[in-house]
């Protein structure tokens, strides 16, 4: 990094509506260096009264699905009306490809050139947890920018979508137009998690399949979610012709006001669970510092040869913890 620029620096920056100063706020708090986690604390405490006033939306499916190109289109649907767009990436997988998502310059072109936008992309070099502890702050850089909204993308692997839907205020999920009669595909646990789902490519040919996906899509929702108190809408959309933008954008609107103070609700429990993630995350990293990789080699070789049972060992790593 560059000279790191001060607090002062920082927040003048972003007083001024700096975009450098706020991409150089997110590098800050990607960096692992200690000074600047450090510094990234105290800028994330000053800034943190500007913060929560951004509409926080969560974008997933997997690949192909058409994330990008619908979000440039959402976005530039936004901007069009004024508002203020931030886009981050969730994808654990970046550091493995260098980037799969959003890393990629030629993605989203026009939104990226939009004065009103936005866009970072995923950290890389980390596991999800740090992936996810760096876009939770990113998140809140922008909010303190002064985003209208915040738009959180990821991709359909391992945990990520859990962890995307634990940031933000309405989870959308897109799937694909006659990707299956049924949801087979879909791993359960994120339809229990999605507040909105649409269905992307409605456009050409598509009408007929489309209405069938929206249809099928709808029921398997009715009966997944018959007790939790709501049923996620189904929309279509086409991110080409721009067919169905406006309904997914209203659609996602209500969805927020309708909700009202729950949504408060909803980022204090978040809030609260992002607090013990962070703590257990301390205690395994002091755990690690303080037992030696040789103890828990050979609690494991005794569990192995059966001389010890699982509880046992377990109280044996955690006496040398706390002694
Ligand atoms: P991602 O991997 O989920 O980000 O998907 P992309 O946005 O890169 O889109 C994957 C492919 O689907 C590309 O070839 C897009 O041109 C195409 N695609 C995306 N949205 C639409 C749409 O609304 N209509 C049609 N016909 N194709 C689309």
């Amino acid at each position: 990094m560059k000279k790191v620029p001060t607090l002062q620096d920082f927040l003048d920056g972003f007083k001024n509506q700096d975009r450098t100063l706020l991409g150089r706020a997110i590098t800050l708090v990607e960096s692992t260096h200690a000074d600047h986690q450090k510094l990234a604390q105290e800028l994330l405490t000053s800034l943190l009264p500007q913060t929560g006033k951004s509409k926080r939306l969560g974008i997933s499916g997997t690949p192909g699905v058409g994330k990008s190109t619908f979000i440039e289109a959402f976005g530039k649907h936004l901007t069009s009306q004024g508002k203020k767009v931030a886009v981050l990436a969730v994808d654990p997988t970046s550091q493995v490809s260098g980037g799969s998502i959003l890393g990629d310059k030629t993605r989203m072109n026009e939104l990226a050139v939009d004065p009103l936008a936005f866009i970072r992309p995923s950290p890389s070099g980390e596991t999800l947890g740090g992936v996810a502890r760096r876009t939770r702050e990113s998140l809140l850089l922008c909010e303190a920018f002064g985003f209208d909204y915040v738009l959180v993308e990821t991709v359909g692997v391992g945990q990520s979508e859990t962890t995307v839907a634990q940031m933000v205020d309405i989870f959308v999920m897109l799937l694909q137009p006659g990707a299956g009669d049924d949801l087979q595909g879909i791993k359960r646990g994120i339809l229990e998690m999605v507040d909105m789902v649409v269905v992307t490519k409605g456009d050409g040919e598509n009408h007929k399949i489309i209405q069938k996906a929206k249809h099928d899509y709808q029921k398997a929702l009715e009966i997944l979610r018959h007790d939790s108190g709501y049923i996620p809408s189904v929309l279509s959309c086409s991110a080409l012709t721009k067919a169905g933008l406006p309904e997914v954008g209203a659609a996602i609107e209500k969805f927020l006001s309708s909700r009202g103070k729950k949504i408060l609700e909803r980022r204090n429990d978040q809030n609260v669970e992002w607090m013990w993630s962070l703590v257990f995350e301390g205690l395994e990293k002091a755990l690690h510092e303080k037992v030696s990789p040789a103890e828990i080699e050979k609690a494991k070789q005794e569990i192995m040869e059966h001389t010890t049972t699982a509880p046992l060992a377990a109280e044996k790593i955690l006496k040398l913890f706390k002694s």
